[in-house]
């Protein structure tokens, strides 16, 4: 049979592992950490780091096809992936990915709305960004951000230096901040013949930068959830994309604008695994296995809550809830702003 490489231990690679064990494929995680949810149960697991050389080259010879739970995995260690076995999404989708600037850069290439943005590497360069984009604005990395970390509000100009000294000197993006009316996502895929196939858009509620609920169905017009859709296909098409991507928009008034994707399955797609026949899981095994992607139709309205920390300790009367699906990542340590798990209700 054939074999699956995933690169990086984490939940979503935990979750791809276990869809491509029910798909009757092998899996063989490779993460620097021992012990991690992936490790936990994939068939094979490769315990090294990325500039380990010939670990790479062992784990890449022994599977078929290799794809990612994170965006961040050093060029160099692609290299030797790449020399083979075939990545999947390609590396192209994550160069344009890891980088806020490149990124946002894309994505206004193709004509999608973003919010305004312009790059900042000094005090100077935030300044004339500023002046162009106004306040409040949002001061983020370009680089390595999640969960809203490396990021800074600009209320007003009298913060800017503040906001700079948070990004350490690394290089920076300055975005106008969105009065968005909500935010939604589109989990999309594209199989390795170029078919397309869209989740219904989610709803999503973040606090303090990490995602809280996603809600389905979202509150939106017929014109605008096709108008979602049809974006997210876009770049995954502009992308020659194979796998999942998570899509991730802002909701105005008078417009959809684009605020960041991520070339991979997405925390807001986890309502997925209890709203349709096919969740994002299989949907990205089947894509980079050269699958037919699955039948994707929501058949249920979910509401998808993230356990974050000590919100595991909700777990024994989580699981007497009616309609409620458990999903938890085998990690021992309920650290702050952790992600320990979720559950999916399910909404008839
Ligand atoms: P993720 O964990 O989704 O990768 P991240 O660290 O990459 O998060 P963003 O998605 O850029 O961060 O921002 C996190 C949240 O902060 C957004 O979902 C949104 O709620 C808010 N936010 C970010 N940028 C803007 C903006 N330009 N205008 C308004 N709100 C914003
Ligand atoms: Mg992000
Ligand atoms: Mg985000």
């Amino acid at each position: 049979g054939q074999t699956v490489g995933i690169l990086g231990g984490g939940q979503l690679g935990r979750m791809l592992a276990v869809a491509a064990s029910r798909l009757g494929l092998r899996t063989h995680v490779y993460d620097p950490a021992p012990g991690g949810p992936a490790a936990q149960v994939a068939q094979d697991v490769t315990t090294a780091g990325w500039d380990d050389t010939e670990a790479l080259a062992a784990f890449a010879d022994s599977v078929d096809v290799v794809t990612y739970e994170f965006e961040n995995i050093p060029t160099d260690a692609l290299d030797v992936i790449e020399s083979k076995c075939p990545i999947r999404p390609s590396r192209e989708a994550l160069r344009v990915s890891q980088d806020r600037l490149t990124e946002k850069e894309f994505l206004a290439g193709l004509g999608l709305g973003t919010a305004p943005f312009a790059a900042v590497h000094d005090a100077a360069s935030l300044d004339a960004a500023l002046e162009r984009i106004g306040t409040p604005a949002i001061l983020k990395t370009r680089r390595f951000g999640y969960d809203g970390k490396g990021q800074a509000r600009i209320g007003d100009p009298t913060e800017a230096a503040q906001a700079l000294e948070a990004m350490s000197g690394a290089p920076a993006l300055l975005e106008g901040f969105v009065p968005f009316d909500r935010e939604i996502s589109v989990i999309a895929a594209r199989g390795l013949s170029g078919d397309v196939a869209c989740f219904d858009p989610g709803e999503n509620v973040h606090a303090e930068g990490i995602l809280r609920t996603t809600t389905v169905p979202a509150a939106l017009s017929e014109a605008r959830r096709t108008d979602a859709v049809l974006m997210a296909a876009r770049i995954l098409n502009a992308l020659d994309y194979v796998g999942v991507m998570g899509v991730e928009l802002f909701v105005t008034a008078d417009a959809l604008l684009v605020n960041e994707i991520a070339p991979r399955v997405h925390n807001s797609g986890h309502w997925t695994q209890n709203g349709c026949a096919v969740d994002q899981f299989e949907q990205h095994v089947r894509a980079i296995a050269g699958w037919p992607l699955g039948d994707g139709q929501r058949h249920s309205d979910v509401v998808m809550e993230n356990l974050i920390g000590d919100e595991v300790d909700r777990v024994p009367a989580l699981s007497r809830e009616a309609d409620t699906a458990l999903h938890l990542y085998g990690k021992d340590a309920a650290r702050p702003g952790r992600k320990m798990g979720h559950v999916n209700r399910i909404r008839r």
